[in-house]
């Protein structure tokens, strides 16, 4: 068996704001191998958002550990942790976050110049990445011009112009409408067989989990295996 790509054990987060615990994740564990794309389903407030930053090296946990593709990230030091956020993690969240004044194309392009791509590579890879999601023919349009949906396919593309290794998807579904979050889901797992890349989504949304390899439930700070449901 190869190594998992995300390793998760015994991972605990408290919260504490003055004199008040929220005890938000109390004993997290479970991996997911390379290739897989699984959903972490749990109602709002179920600690979705503090496991995804933890695993993204956004937040440190006060116990357990965290791996990806193979690295402790709670021992890293900031400039690796940077490494790690810029050329092996991924994120999408539930806000889309694209640079208004910019069309599709260049927020895209964005990482890519970060990451000082020549140039003729950036433009392939941002044409073969809009091609992915579907928006090759809205390349030149700016967000304002695009839906809802849209917009979030422009997000993953984003989030995916450096090749990452592992993408991370907050409730990426959560502020479009039922029958355009249903379209997310199927687009993932294109991702998932086209670049690649393994993906962990969190979710409360029942109808996008038959999509899924597997089902994690997050419920009172820990994780459980659902079988996942017929489509
Ligand atoms: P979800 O993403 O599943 O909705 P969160 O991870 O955002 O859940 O939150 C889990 C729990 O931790 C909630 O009770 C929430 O109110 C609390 N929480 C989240 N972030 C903070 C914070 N920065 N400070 C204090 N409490 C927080
Ligand atoms: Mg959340």
């Amino acid at each position: 068996m190869s190594e998992p790509m995300v390793a998760v054990e015994g991972l605990t987060r408290t919260y504490r704001t003055g004199k008040v615990e929220v005890p938000a994740l109390r004993g997290a564990s479970f991996s997911v191998a390379s290739g897989e794309l699984v959903a972490i389903k749990g109602r709002s407030g179920s600690g979705k958002t503090t496991l995804l930053n933890l695993i993204g090296g956004l937040d440190t946990a006060d116990a357990g550990t965290v791996r990806v593709a193979g690295k402790d990230i709670g021992g890293l030091p900031e400039d690796d942790l940077l490494a790690l956020r810029r050329d092996v993690i991924g994120f999408v969240f539930q806000s889309h976050g694209l640079i208004p004044v910019l069309s599709a194309a260049e927020n895209v392009e964005v990482p890519l110049r970060l990451a000082r791509t020549a140039p003729a590579e950036r433009d392939k890879r941002v044409q073969v990445l809009l091609g992915l999601v579907g928006l090759a023919d809205h390349a030149e349009q700016r967000p304002y011009e695009l839906s809802g949906g849209q917009r979030q396919r422009v997000a993953i593309a984003r989030a995916l112009a450096n090749r990452p290794r592992l993408l991370l998807a907050d409730e990426p579904t959560g502020q479009l409408d039922s029958e355009t979050a249903a379209a997310i889901m199927p687009l993932l797992r294109a991702v998932v067989a086209s670049e690649g890349v393994t993906v962990l989504v969190a979710t409360h949304d029942q109808a996008l989990l038959g999509e899924a390899d597997r089902v994690l439930h997050l419920e009172d700070g820990a994780i459980t295996e659902t079988p996942v449901p017929a489509a």
